[in-house]
């Protein structure tokens, strides 16, 4: 198992540097892509795509007014980044070489959703992993093909509880 996204597994972290352009706005780190996703304001969902640092990405966006649909799209929002970011040849053969370890965001910062905290206030909280769950998921897709991944996602019990029916809503 990848349980932190860290020295070598950095990449595997949104905060990473994987700079992308999607309808003419270059996203420095699926970071700022998320974030951005999150408000109905073009203004500051333009701050943000921008940012500098995907922490200032992340800080905007923690005041942004957030699109009433967010819950419903956010895990596809997050999908379409982190395909984004693996479409680059050299980020894509970093994943692949993960090989078939799970992986999994291990943090000390509370996120039980995306990832799984490991602090002592958390140590009796399963976390869901959304971010460990994609990642794998589009690996099998970049080894195997567009589609190979959802099948084996279905039949996880993690899915199963989380009741997001799909990782395709369109929401742009
Ligand atoms: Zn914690």
């Amino acid at each position: 198992m990848i349980a932190m996204f860290d020295g070598k597994y950095a990449f595997l972290s949104n905060f990473y540097p994987s700079p992308f352009t999607v309808d003419g706005i270059t996203y420095p780190t699926v970071e700022n892509w998320f974030q951005a996703w999150k408000c109905k304001d073009p203004v500051q969902f333009k701050a943000i795509a921008t940012a500098k640092t995907p922490g200032e990405a992340k800080r905007i966006g923690r005041h942004c007014a957030l699109r009433p649909d967010w819950e419903r799209i956010k895990t596809s929002v997050m999908y379409d980044g982190l395909k984004h970011k693996f479409s680059d040849p050299t980020l894509k053969q970093m994943l692949l070489d993960t090989g078939d370890e799970e992986l999994v965001e291990g943090n000390t910062w509370h996120d039980n959703t995306w990832g799984n905290c490991v602090c002592p206030k958390c140590t009796d909280i399963q976390g869901r992993n959304m971010l460990g769950i994609i990642l794998m998921d589009i690996r099998k897709e970049l080894r195997y093909g567009y589609g190979a991944a959802t099948a084996g996602t279905k039949t996880s019990d993690n899915d199963k509880k989380t009741s997001e029916p799909t990782f395709k809503l369109s929401y742009k």
